[in-house]
């Protein structure tokens, strides 16, 4: 494909400026965000419209060229990252960027693909809604990418995760047409649809290899009128599933966060951010508690303290620090949400997003534990994350005195051991962040022949040119 008429051909659909062809204009769609992919693109364009999306998929169906969907490129699995044959066309949707539509009655939002997340919520904030899907990476991604990935994040107990809020989509598919709108045109959001096969369902979490999201309806919720923030000492990941349990029995709804906090996690946060832990002496567990209140703040309050005191009669915590205003909550918010940043400036540690049953967690953290300790004695284990949701995000890094480069070679070995763990309790080696490059051959391993070939049966059906994110999911 020569470079110089492809470009030509692209800027006649999106306008020239939108076709990025020099290098350093190019280069932040061609890393993914943990730096650990590279790749090279014959153009990254920058629709602003559907039909310009579907113009361009057209336009790269004619020619076999492959197409990788782009939003917010904060996907943590290199999803959003081409190849190194520098015949891929980037698709980034960050120009599509308007909210269509907030309708109250339908208790719905209409966004385009590109909008980031952050603004969607503050659409939705500023109807008097919530939209309650909430990432640490929410200021940069997008809902397009989200659904893509199938997001989870903090509030997923509660919510669900973006497949479970998502109503509609309108979608370019990999022969260039434009699916999911009614005959009025707008994206057929509908509570109730039983016409067969759930397309929309096979879009979301596909990763871009099936076609492209371009618009969404999402639910939307009542704003919670208080909330309220514990973050509760407790003696092993054992006992916080009792409190859980016991949260969940007396809460029901109302509960709409248990996040799990190791010290060795709030310690990194400490050492690279300066947050210090709100408790007097160091607890090895914590959980982060959030209560969303539909009357009013005293009404949290007794909500919170009722369960405190009962988790204390029961000895399920050992200390607990309630905040005190918004911004206590803010802070407690923040220790959880850094966690990540500060293991990325300790050094390289050996990651996994994994989920099991809630009632297995306990057992997979003992067992893999004593597992990995016994094959790399010394070995630091941080673990944390959507305790609520059965997701861990379940690090290990180099004991005291290896670098962590070196440490690296037995990436692997310790993958193995965590991956097969998560099988023997009946879980999943992906809770939130997708396949994308990095756990395709992985995946082969986990999960049963069967239902890899029926992927690739729909994947071939729907594209049967297989140029849709290829490299990515399968
Ligand atoms: C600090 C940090 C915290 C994070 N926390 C969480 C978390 O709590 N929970 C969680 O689930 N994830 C988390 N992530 C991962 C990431 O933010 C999410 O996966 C997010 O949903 C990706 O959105 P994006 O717009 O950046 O997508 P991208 O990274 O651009 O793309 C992700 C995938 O979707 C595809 N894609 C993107 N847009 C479209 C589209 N319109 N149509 C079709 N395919 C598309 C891409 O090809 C790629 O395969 C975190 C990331 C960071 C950096």
């Amino acid at each position: 494909m020569n470079p110089s008429e492809a470009h030509a051909s692209l800027a006649a659909i999106v306008g020239s400026g939108h076709v990025l062809t020099d290098a350093g204009a190019q280069a932040p769609f061609l890393t993914d965000w943990r730096k650990q992919y590279t790749g090279s693109a014959l153009a990254v364009v920058l629709p602003s419209r559907t039909e310009e999306v579907a113009r361009i998929v057209h336009w790269c169906a004619d020619r076999r060229l492959p197409i990788v969907p782009q939003g917010g490129n904060t996907g943590l699995v290199g999803g959003a990252t081409p190849d190194n044959s520098g015949r891929a066309v980037v698709i980034a949707t960050r120009r599509l960027n308007r909210v269509r539509a907030v309708d109250l009655t339908d208790n719905s939002i209409t966004a385009e693909a590109g909008v980031l997340l952050v603004a969607l919520q503050e659409a939705a904030h500023n109807a008097g809604r919530l939209f309650p899907l909430s990432l640490a990476s929410e200021g940069s991604c997008t809902i397009g990418g989200n659904l893509s990935s199938n997001a989870g994040g903090t509030g997923v107990l509660r919510y669900g995760n973006a497949r479970e809020l998502c109503l509609g989509i309108e979608a370019v598919t990999a022969q260039g047409e434009i699916i999911g709108a009614g005959a009025d045109g707008r994206v057929r959001g509908l509570r109730k649809d039983n016409t067969g096969y759930d397309l929309k369902n096979l879009f979301i979490g596909a990763e871009g290899t099936l076609g492209i999201i371009t618009a969404a309806t999402m639910r939307l919720y009542p704003q919670p009128r208080a909330r309220i923030t514990t973050l509760a000492a407790v003696p092993s990941p054992r006992v916080a599933l009792q409190l859980l349990t016991l949260a969940q029995g007396l809460l029901g709804e109302s509960l709409t966060a248990f996040e799990l906090v190791s010290d060795l996690a709030l310690t990194l946060v400490e050492r690279h951010f300066g947050r210090r832990s709100p408790f007097d002496r160091r607890h090895a567990h914590a959980v982060l508690i959030e209560i969303s209140d539909r009357e009013d703040q005293a009404h949290a309050t007794r909500a919170l303290e009722s369960l405190m005191q009962e988790a204390m009669r029961q000895k399920l915590i050992v200390d607990a620090v309630i905040a005190q205003s918004l911004q206590q909550s803010r802070e407690f918010w923040q220790l959880r949400e850094f966690i990540s940043e500060a293991q990325a400036a300790e050094g390289r540690n050996i990651k996994h997003d994994i989920a099991v049953p809630v009632s297995r967690i306990a057992d997979f953290i003992e067992s893999t534990d004593a597992r990995l300790k016994s094959a790399f004695p010394g070995c630091v284990l941080i673990t944390f994350g959507h305790l609520g949701d059965g997701n861990l995000h379940y690090n290990v890094a180099a004991p005291a005195g290896v670098e962590p480069h070196a440490f690296d070679k037995n990436k692997d070995a310790v993958n193995l051991i965590v991956h097969d763990s998560v099988a023997e309790h009946g879980g999943s080696i992906s809770a939130e962040h997708g396949l994308g490059q990095l756990k395709r051959e992985e995946i082969k391993r986990y999960k049963p022949a069967q239902e890899l070939a029926m992927m690739r049966a729909i994947k071939a059906a729907i594209d049967p040119l297989g140029i849709m994110n290829p490299g990515k999911v399968l």
